[in-house]
């Protein structure tokens, strides 16, 4: 089994029973990952073999702490490279993630090191995701979609980086990573969110959009 499968099988678990339970399921990953269930439950298998997953047939697997281990590692690969990509080459935030899923799985630790340093040790990638620390221990993220966010004044700490037409979206509308915006929830009713910046351009998002954007609030 070549190791850039198994990695992405620990990430797309990792990703899944972060959201919530703490646990996920053969037919999520099938979803996440757009492979069959059989194909899923035998790397299971292997995966348990491994001492990387808890998993009984018919019940919710997680990851063993080794296995989350492993996956916060791929993901520090991930979210550096990212960085690197962005930082130093000049790239987009929009163009960087599809490049990130290939390297990630190809660059050796010294490799990173390096690149580590030479960015000065960053907390965050450029869509603001933390980057797990060398032991994989990543900071909480408190940050709240900006689709739940009442009335008030919020900061935009996370974006997803996964849909590069969004990204390119947002750089068309000047939504970046630490603006701060007003939010009136006046048009939600009509499925659009309304975000005014200080200088008074506003900008209208759409929920789905919303459910895309993290921020926090600003006191
Ligand atoms: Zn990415």
């Amino acid at each position: 089994m070549p190791s850039s499968t198994v990695e992405n099988y620990l990430k797309a678990i990792l990703h899944l029973q972060g959201e919530g339970r703490g646990s996920t399921t053969v037919g999520e990953i099938s979803r996440e990952l757009e492979v069959t269930p059989g194909t899923v439950t035998i790397m299971m298998r292997h995966l348990k073999e491994r001492g990387l997953v808890a998993y009984e047939p018919r019940r919710g697997l997680s990851l063993k702490p080794r296995g989350v281990t492993e996956a916060m590692k791929v993901v520090r690969r991930h979210r550096l490279i990212e960085t690197f990509l962005v930082e130093v080459m000049g790239l987009d935030w929009s163009e960087v993630h599809e490049e990130a899923e290939i390297l990630e799985h190809v660059i050796s630790d010294r490799l990173l090191d390096r690149i580590n340093e030479m960015l000065g040790e960053p907390t965050h990638d450029p869509h603001g995701d933390p980057i797990p620390d060398r032991n994989g221990v990543v900071a909480k993220d408190l940050a709240m979609p900006l689709l739940e966010a009442a009335a008030g004044r919020y900061r935009v700490v996370r974006v997803s980086d996964e849909d590069s037409a969004l990204l390119e979206w947002l750089n068309e509308k000047g939504v970046r990573i630490g603006e701060e915006f007003e939010v009136s929830d006046s048009d939600r009713a009509a499925g659009v969110l309304e975000l005014s910046r200080r200088g008074g351009k506003r900008v209208q998002l759409g929920l789905q959009v919303a459910g895309q954007v993290f921020v926090e609030s600003v006191a």
